[in-house]
């Protein structure tokens, strides 16, 4: 992802609307691009900030910045692991049949 694309798509993750490929590039290039981290900071700070200020809670911009960019990060590790849960109980599934099959087949 480039600093382009990722300015681009700000909007949308503090929406909470990117899907998982699109997170994981986000946060790698958050991760290794400052110009990116400060322009995401202020474009978190007008966003939320504006919210925070008509519901009247305390914002602290860059502790709450870091609660959420650590929540993503555990969201998609959480997907990550979810799926490879699902693809391990399918071939836990698969395995089962053939075994149960070959029993029988072999036990006529
Ligand atoms: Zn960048």
């Amino acid at each position: 992802m480039d600093c382009k694309e990722f300015r681009s798509l700000i909007r949308t993750f503090l929406d909470d609307s990117l899907d998982e490929f699109k997170l994981a590039e986000f946060l790698d290039h958050y991760d290794e691009c400052e110009d990116c981290r400060d322009e995401l900071r202020i474009q978190y700070l007008i966003y939320e900030g504006l919210e925070r200020l008509e519901s009247g809670d305390t914002f602290d911009v860059d502790r709450d910045l870091a609660d959420l960019m650590e929540l993503e990060r555990k969201r998609l590790r959480g997907r990550n692991a979810f799926k490879k849960t699902a693809i391990a109980s399918e071939i836990f599934t698969v395995a089962a049949f053939l075994i149960v099959m070959t029993v029988i087949l072999f036990y006529q």
